[in-house]
């Protein structure tokens, strides 16, 4: 997701509010961010030298609930991508029915250009900025593309200097620190939830399905292995070193291995090395894009050749190759809800942190394929009797919800 961003995720919000019949007034409030702050965050190099960084932390809406939603680190992160990241959240969290609402934050910073030394000494700065405004009641962040459970860690625990011991704070810790097992996978598990009810309702099993994953980190890793397990084919997966495609499957546990030893895909050898670009035109049933945003565009959208595209990643489809895939009759599970396993099992994580009871994994397990079978169900209803795309039909079920709460608590 890069400089369209917000133009995009405003486009589709448009498009829904009148669909709802929303007033211009209503939407304009619905759409106008809560908060959105910008920080300076200085730390000493391992050189010595004094790097400066800029972070972001978007509040979009609370209605529903206490702000919820990512940190990221990466060199395109700014303002216009976290408000529009913000504002997805806010339609995600309503979508699947959690008591949250919509934020973002993230750190203008290339992760492969810092140590782990001084990564951490960022993530502390970024507290010291920000902890007035985020809390267990308030905003609760997580993790997101080049963040991960140690980000978290840190993260709560400069919290804890502030405010006493608050786990609630951030989800997707470690589970040393109150983090919830199934987290980790939970992304990619509601992924394979989530093309799971499309395939009932198609009357197709998802065994022999063949998938093309692209991005191997948290979301795409886990919906690969995941969905490998439950009989579909892996045929080509990539991520930012590479791709790769194996027409008889690809072994996910060793694509995995390699990552592990060598921190990437390259050099990967159970797969015929392919172009980066040719992967989401790869022939295959079912495309997972599972990296950045903005990748299917009005270029590639009409060499698709997946009937089911399944977005693992936060705006992989741009307005106008959404528009292109509709017309194609390639059936798209929308971001917010294909990729809600994530933040439904933070909010897991959040009520075990709230109530110091910790759950065994098959119930995280369950409830996540619970929360997602029922939001699926409310997506492919409303798309049924308004005749809509999964997409639009998401956005009018969450913006609906939203509007009814923020109707209900009054100016
Ligand atoms: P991650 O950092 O764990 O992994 C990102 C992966 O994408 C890596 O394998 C990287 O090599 C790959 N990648 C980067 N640029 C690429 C490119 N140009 N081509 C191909 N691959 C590329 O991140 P993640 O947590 O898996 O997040 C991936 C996406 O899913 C993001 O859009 C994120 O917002 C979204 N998401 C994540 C979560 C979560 O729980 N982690 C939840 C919802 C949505």
């Amino acid at each position: 997701m890069t400089t369209d961003a917000l133009e995009n995720a405003n486009r589709y919000f448009d498009q829904a509010a009148k669909i709802l019949g929303l007033t211009a007034d209503q939407s304009v409030q619905l759409r106008t961010p809560f908060r959105e702050v910008r920080v300076e965050l200085n730390i000493v190099r391992d050189d010595g030298s004094i790097g400066t960084f800029v972070g972001y932390r978007v509040q979009h809406d609370n209605a529903r609930g206490p702000f919820k939603g990512g940190l990221r680190y990466h060199h395109e992160v700014d303002a216009q991508e976290v408000t529009a990241l913000a504002q997805l959240m806010t339609w995600k969290t309503s979508v699947v029915g959690i008591p949250f609402g919509g934020g973002k934050g993230g750190i203008q910073v290339d992760t492969t250009k810092i140590s782990l030394r001084e990564k951490e000494l960022l993530t502390r700065a970024f507290v010291d900025k920000i902890h007035d405004i985020v809390g267990d009641r308030t905003d609760i962040p997580a993790p997101d593309m080049y963040t991960g459970p140690q980000e978290m860690g840190w993260f709560f625990d400069q919290y804890t200097k502030y405010r006493g011991y608050a786990p609630g704070v951030v989800t997707g810790k470690p589970i040393e620190l109150g983090g919830s097992l199934g987290r980790g996978a939970a992304t990619g598990r509601g992924c394979l939830f989530a093309l799971e009810e499309i395939l009932a309702r198609l009357n197709q099993p998802l065994a022999g399905q063949r998938v093309a994953v692209q991005g191997f980190g948290n979301v795409g890793s886990w919906a690969a292995r995941l969905m490998g397990e439950q009989g579909a084919k892996i045929v080509a997966i990539s991520d930012i070193a590479g791709a790769f495609a194996n027409d008889e499957g690809i072994d996910v546990k060793a694509a995995l291995a390699h990552v592990a030893q060598h921190g990437s895909l390259k050099g990967f050898s159970g797969g015929r090395s392919i172009p980066a670009g040719e992967l989401l035109t790869w022939d295959c049933d079912v495309l997972v894009p599972a990296a950045l945003g903005g990748v299917l565009t009005r270029d590639n959208a009409k060499d698709v050749r997946a009937k089911i595209v399944v977005e693992g990643a936060n705006g992989p489809t741009t307005p106008e190759a959404d528009e292109i895939l509709h017309k194609k009759g390639v059936h798209v599970i929308p971001d917010i809800l294909a990729n809600a396993g994530g933040v439904t099992v933070s909010y897991f994580e959040w009520v075990q942190n709230l109530q110091n009871y910790y759950w065994e994994e098959a119930r995280v397990n369950d409830e996540l394929r619970r929360i997602m079978a029922k939001a699926f169900d409310g997506v492919w209803s409303a798309a049924s009797q308004r005749t809509l795309p999964l997409r639009m039909a998401a956005y009018v079920v969450a913006i609906g919800r939203v509007q009814q709460a923020t109707r209900l608590r009054g100016l």
